[in-house]
């Protein structure tokens, strides 16, 4: 038996929501490797759903073939030390699902509530132990609800832009900063007219504005808070 607090701390789930474009998923990846826990990127999950239905041809409205679909998927997202690729049936599909055609169209896909249920029940299972570091839209409201630290992250939507523009570019995608800032707003305004919406504050929530904050600075903040040194 030990006292030593660093063994016995009960390991935390951290939810982290927010607009999109305001640095949810490599925010939440530094969080989770500065606290050695597991990064569950939801976002990436409704994607690698939706490349799967893309290429099968499975529209968002056939909901018997979408089940179909979702029996035979696997999803496996790689803890950071292995690689942190994301697997879709042992494939890597990190690069993949970050495409144009697939931001555009996970949304129709993420509202179909079959999808969601098998994928809130597959996120609820990584982080039943915790340890866990989630990012998406409804996990402070519904994959978490005891969460023990919820963060929405806001950002103005020109730093969105810029930042998702860089991302882009940096990947080969051919875009413009026009382009992207009405990509955003579309799924910004998408994203308030539902449920789960980013903006919808997920009760109790510690709001950070990183506007004028780099990732780093903002996964510093939630460190801190996770670690009660702020
Ligand atoms: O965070 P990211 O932009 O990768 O998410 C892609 C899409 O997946 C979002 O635009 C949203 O439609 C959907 N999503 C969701 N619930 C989550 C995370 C993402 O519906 N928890």
């Amino acid at each position: 038996m030990t006292n030593n607090s660093a063994v016995t701390r009960h390991k935390w789930v951290i939810a982290i929501d927010g607009v999109v474009g305001a640095g949810k998923s490599t925010t939440a990846r530094w969080v989770a490797d500065a606290l050695c826990y597991r990064h569950i990127d939801t976002g990436a999950m409704y994607r690698a759903v939706t490349l799967a239905a893309i290429r099968k041809e499975v529209s968002a409205s056939d909901e018997l073939a979408l089940a179909q679909l979702l029996d035979g998927l696997n999803i496996e997202l790689e803890p950071q030390h292995l690689g942190g690729k994301i697997r879709l049936n042992r494939e890597d599909v990190t690069d993949a699902i970050r495409m144009p055609e697939i931001s555009r169209r996970v949304g129709s896909y993420a509202d179909v509530p079959l999808v969601r249920r098998a994928l809130v029940a597959q996120q609820q299972a990584m982080g039943a132990s915790g340890g866990v570091v989630a990012d998406g839209r409804d996990i402070g409201s519904v994959v978490f609800p005891n969460a023990d630290l919820k963060v929405l992250l806001i950002a103005d939507l020109v730093t969105r832009a810029e930042r998702r523009y860089v991302e882009l570019t940096k990947k080969g995608v051919n875009t413009s900063k026009a382009e992207v800032e009405e990509d955003i707003l579309v799924r910004d305004r998408a994203d308030a007219e539902r449920d789960y919406g980013a903006a919808r504050d997920a009760g109790q929530a510690r709001v950070l504005d990183t506007t004028t904050l780099t990732i780093k600075e903002q996964a510093e903040r939630i460190v801190a808070w996770a670690c009660g040194t702020e």
